[in-house]
This record gives C-alpha cells, structure tokens and sequence, in this order.
C-alpha cells in the first residue's frame, strides 16, 4: 500500500469515529508531542472529541505547543480505552512504547497507529508506518490537511513545523528530504515561526541543565576502536544539581561533534542498577539502532536509545564491547 492509500485508511477510520483515545511514546519528544498536539487540534475542528494522555509529562521545552495543556498525563480513567470509538498511538514504533498506555489501547475497539518507524513491530487494526517520512508530523500534515481538509491555521502549522524541526535535527539530517522543505515552507506561510520554535524548543533551558551538560561535555571521551564518543551523568550528578534525568535529552547532540567518531552515546545513571543510553551517528553509514537494538532498545539509524539494566561501570563496559562489534561503517 502507499502511503497516501494506508494514510486514506487511517482518514476513514478517523471520520467515521466522534471520540478518540490518542497517545504516544513514553518520554515523549518534539516529534511525538507536535503530532499529538495536532492530531487533537484537527480532530476538534473537524467537531471530534479526543482524549489524549501520554504517561510521562511533556517536558518545559514542549510546553509552546497549542493544547499541550490538555494532554492528560498518566493513565486515563480505567473505562475509557472501550468507551471511545477509536484509540490512536503517534510515533510508535511498536506497541510497548506507549507504555502503560497500552492496555488502554487494546481496549478500545479499534486501534489505529502512525508511525515513521522502519524498524519497529507494526500493529493497529489500521496503520500508516512511512520509513521514507521524516517524522511522524509529516504524514499527520498529509493526513489532516491534505486528505481531511483541515485548514491549516497558525496553530496547527506550529506543531507540525516542531515536528518537523525535531525529528531531522533542525533540518540538518539525510531525513530533511525535499518533502520535509517542501512542508515546512507551507508551514511557515501559514503563520508557523520557526525561529520561536527553534528558541522554545532547543535553545532555552534552565541553568541547571546547562550545567548538567557541562559535566557531561567535560567528561567526554573516545573509544578509538569503535570511534564512539561516550560520557556518563551519574545519580550523583543529577542529585547535585537538582536535575531530573530527562534534563539530560538531547545532551547527546553536542557529544557528537568530536572529529573522528563514528556516534556518540549518553549515559545516564537513571537508578542504582539502570542506565538510560542516548544515541546519535554522525553518518548514515553508522547505524546506531544496531547497538541499540543489542541491548533491546531501538530507534532510527541516526537517533535510537536503550536501557542497560547495570551499575555505571559495567553499562560502560558492555556499551563499548557492543559499540566495536555493531558500530563499523557500511554494509555488513
Ligand atoms: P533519545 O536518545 O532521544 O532518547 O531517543 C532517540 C530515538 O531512539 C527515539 O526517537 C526513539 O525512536 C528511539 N528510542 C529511544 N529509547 C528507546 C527504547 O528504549 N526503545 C526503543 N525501541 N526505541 C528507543
Ligand atoms: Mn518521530
């Protein structure tokens, strides 16, 4: 199916439904939050009713977005899941990533899923998954404006340009393709400011967190064998500074510019046996999903995360040992 047929799909189960139970990954990011925001502002001006919840807050950084005010954070009221007409999962890659939400999903009596994962465990009665679309805010802006005739007003271009923005790194990565400009341009015409949404977005954060990446930046070093450029924040360093691990997002970017490395990884020590790991490749030709996929996690070939279930020393240890065997250049 292409993708304006499986998104055609998606539109009809969408008009044929009044109330929605909408979510998206857990730690929800730019793309994830632009996608939802919109999904819930052009549903209600089509006079639908959506309900959208995610398990993890939206984090400062989202907080610009229209309507992110009105996501429900945590589990929604037990019933709800088979009350609605239709639940909907955003920018899952598959359906644990919606976290506690999922049981909630499965109730419903339809479920129906958009997503712009290539590596992910597809589900849904009626999906959309795009590989080839930059974000998931890509095939929401097909789906509501092009194929459900929604307007495209200041509001909804907002979220769909963050989507845009966050999923290919500012429009840096191989992912900002020709359609991605192509949106982008509609976007900012119809009243989307993308100097404000870079500002909200990447370039305001709280002293602590510019902290939190000092100690992360000062503490850089290179794996020569693999070319993975790696650093640790300990529970010590959050505890100090009074930060949560999710300050730590997107700290990762800024490891990645060390010339002669292949990816960057942040490690996170998110509790006394679990380490959150952040990764980023400099190159198509460097897939970090693989390692990431190595440890159970997952992601694209430029972004994806994991979680190492040990101390500090020993994730280290076991991310190095992965990162020589999974991190060569090329094909296999
Ligand atoms: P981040 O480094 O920003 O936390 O994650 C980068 C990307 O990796 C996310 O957009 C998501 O696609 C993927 N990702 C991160 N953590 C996980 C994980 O634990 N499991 C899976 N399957 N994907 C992840
Ligand atoms: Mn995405």
């Amino acid at each position: 199916m292409s993708r304006r047929e499986c998104l055609e799909a998606v539109a009809a189960a969408l008009s044929s439904g009044q109330t929605f139970l909408a979510t998206t990954h857990v730690r929800p990011d730019g793309d994830a939050l632009g996608s939802l925001t919109a999904l819930m502002l052009g549903l209600e001006t089509l006079g639908k009713t959506v309900h959208a919840y995610t398990e993890d807050a939206p984090a400062a950084m989202y907080h610009f977005l229209p309507a992110i005010g009105r996501i429900g954070v945590g589990p929604p009221p037990p019933d709800l899941g088979s009350a609605v007409d239709a639940a909907i999962a955003l920018d899952c890659a598959s359906l644990d990533r919606a976290g506690a939400l999922r049981k909630h999903l499965v109730a419903a009596p339809r479920l129906i899923s958009v997503d712009h994962h290539s590596d992910g465990v597809p589900f849904g009665d009626v999906r959309c998954t795009d590989g080839d679309a930059s974000s998931t805010a890509e095939l929401m802006m097909e789906l509501l404006v092009d194929i459900m005739g929604v307007g495209l007003t200041m509001e909804l271009a907002t979220c769909l340009l963050a989507g845009h923005v966050f999923d290919t790194g500012r429009f840096s990565q191989s992912n900002a393709t020709p359609t991605a400009f192509r949106n982008a341009a509609r976007l900012v015409e119809a009243g989307a400011d993308p100097e404000a949404i870079v500002r909200d977005m990447h370039d305001t954060m709280p002293l602590h967190r510019l902290r939190l990446k000092g100690r992360a930046l000062e503490r850089a070093e290179i794996d020569e064998t693999s070319g993975l450029t790696w650093s640790l924040l300990s529970r010590d360093d959050f505890a100090s500074l009074s930060a949560r691990p999710e300050d730590a997002e997107g700290i990762v970017v800024d490891l990645r510019v060390v010339a002669g490395s292949s990816a960057a990884a942040l490690i996170s020590e998110v509790k006394p046996r679990e380490c959150r790991v952040s990764m980023r490749s400099r190159g198509d030709d460097v897939d970090v999903a693989r390692l990431a996929m190595h440890f159970g996690g997952g992601g694209h070939t430029r972004a994806a995360g994991c979680t190492i279930e040990a101390p500090p020393d020993e994730a280290i240890r076991l991310l190095l040992q992965a990162a020589r065997e999974h991190l060569a250049a090329g094909p296999e």
